[in-house]
């Protein structure tokens, strides 16, 4: 049995009051409700890594960096290391959003390289795949996504150090959701080829993103092969977030 994750990442949103509050909410309300059935993480900008696991500090809500660089130090001015986010106690990195592919030219070997970084830092390595419109349009998205995953997946990912995020861009702030068919369809040959590679295919979460809403949520996570969510928008208001957490229960 899969356990469901629920992340926010925040982007490059919120000033240090704003972040902390969310925050401080979120785990006061989490340590109130006891056990959700579900994980829950949030993904602050860089600013604010280390006073949001401050302030979750003692609750079930994990901390989790947006990216971290290939190399464990050195001259790599405006980047973070993987030791550098264990170190202030965040758990999880995101690595390969589609926006990080798209502002900064990474490729899915770039990620691949990312998620050993993570692994050998102890972090859990969140690894964002997803189309673009024109690839769906042709018709391409799961050959697309697939290799995708291959590539970006290191040999050494497990259930445990791993989990796969699948955001279709074109639905990521757009406010348009992938169908629950078109959803069902690509976690579905995510899992295949999960199942194919790893021992423990079967166990990695598969999380889905882009325009996760309360209205859409309970819907998107009762989708097979769904096994949580990651939020933008959505994750900046901490009724909203909420509620999404509440959909998995
Ligand atoms: P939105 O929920 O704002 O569409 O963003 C999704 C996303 O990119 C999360 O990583």
């Amino acid at each position: 049995q899969r356990r469901p994750l629920i992340a926010g990442n925040w982007k490059m949103n919120c000033l240090r009051a704003d972040g902390l509050a969310l925050a401080s909410s979120l785990a006061a309300k989490a340590s109130e409700k006891g056990d959700l059935g579900c994980d829950i993480l949030v993904c602050p900008p860089a600013t604010l890594l280390s006073d949001v696991v401050g302030v979750t500090h003692g609750s079930v809500v994990a901390v989790g960096g947006q990216d971290c660089h290939v190399a464990i130090s050195g001259a790599h001015t405006g980047d973070l290391a993987a030791p550098m986010l264990t170190d202030i106690g965040a758990q999880y990195v995101l690595v390969g959003h589609s926006e990080r592919r798209a502002d900064h030219g990474e490729s899915s070997t770039d990620i691949r390289k990312k998620a050993i970084a993570a692994h050998d830092a102890g972090l859990i390595a969140v690894v964002c795949v997803g189309e673009t419109e024109e690839e769906r349009d042709l018709g391409a998205t799961l050959p697309v996504v697939n290799g995708q995953v291959a590539v970006s997946l290191p040999d050494g990912a497990t259930a445990k150090n791993t989990v796969v995020a699948y955001e279709p861009v074109w639905a990521i702030g757009t406010g348009r959701t992938a169908s629950v068919e078109e959803v069902a369809d690509v976690h579905r040959a995510i899992r295949a080829e999960l199942v194919k590679r790893f021992e423990d295919g079967n166990e990695f979460r598969i999380l889905y993103g882009g325009s996760v809403k309360p209205s859409n949520a309970k819907e998107l996570l009762g989708v097979e092969d769904v096994d949580g969510a990651l939020v933008g928008g959505a994750s900046l208001k901490v009724e909203d977030f909420w509620q999404i957490i509440e959909s998995c229960a």
